[in-house]
């Protein structure tokens, strides 16, 4: 009997949890958000437009951490279909920009030649928003965010880099332990959420961080040799 549950089990369970309550809170935070835009907007309010601002923002983070810990619950509909990460990028990245612009800071997208994958895009483009987004958080003023794809040595590759402080050595062990952070209103889960998506894709990911700046390296496997795919029509490719 296995009454040990995997670390993979106990993140989902959380996230499950979160799922439960997220709907209540949400709610809510909805309904409040929408008035205090409305009230903003009004001239008699106009003094005091930095609070309100102030008020919105942090129901926006309230919001953020719900995300995270959904993030967490295994999607059962978790399908992976052999597509080019790079269409993917390409799909995400007006929010990229308009996030990395927000914080004044700068985002460079250099696409490499690669090859179609399995990959979940949902997955996907979540493994890429939590990296941009810890990319951005480790930067001062200013400062370029560097996301690059390319093949090496049979695996197509996916990297993140940014221009922060870097990350010292003693909390490279703790990176994607839950809850593990090092910002004060952070939640610790978002490199969690990375390494369960990358093991679900077969991937690794490999750190290099120096005091200018970290890079994320996110490793997925070609596979090696033919395979033939039938799709939906009864088709067949050939790869
Ligand atoms: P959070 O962002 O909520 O703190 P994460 O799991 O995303 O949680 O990250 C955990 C910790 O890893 C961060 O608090 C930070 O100390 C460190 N970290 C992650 N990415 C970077 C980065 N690009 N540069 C510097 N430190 C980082
Ligand atoms: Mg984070």
């Amino acid at each position: 009997l296995q009454t040990e549950m995997t670390h993979l089990e106990r993140l989902n369970l959380v996230g499950q949890m979160a799922a439960g309550i997220a709907h209540e809170i949400r709610n809510p935070l909805t309904t409040v958000r929408g008035y205090l835009q409305l009230m903003g907007s009004k001239r008699e309010f106009q003094s005091l437009e930095p609070t309100f601002k102030l008020m919105i923002d942090e129901l926006d983070r309230a919001n953020m951490i719900i995300s995270d810990y959904l993030a967490l619950a295994k999607k059962s509909d978790s399908e992976r279909c052999y597509q080019n990460i790079n269409e993917i990028l390409h799909r995400l990245y007006p929010l990229l920009e308009a996030d990395t612009y927000a914080q004044n800071k700068k985002i460079v997208f250099a696409p490499g030649p690669t090859r179609d994958i399995l990959l979940n895009t949902e997955e996907i483009s979540q493994l890429v928003l939590n990296l941009c987004r810890n990319g951005i958080e480790a930067m001062g003023a200013g400062g370029t965010i560097t996301l690059r794809t390319y093949c090496e040595d049979n695996h197509v590759v996916f990297s993140v880099q940014d221009e922060g402080s870097g990350i010292q050595a003693e909390y490279m062990d703790r990176l994607g332990t839950p809850f593990f952070t090092t910002k004060e209103n952070g939640t610790g889960l978002g490199l969690s959420i990375c390494y369960s998506i990358v093991e679900r894709h077969g991937a690794t990911i490999d750190i290099h961080s120096t005091p200018r700046g970290t890079t994320f390296f996110v490793r997925f496997p070609i596979p090696n040799g033919t395979y033939i795919l039938l799709n939906q029509e009864g088709t067949i490719n050939v790869r």
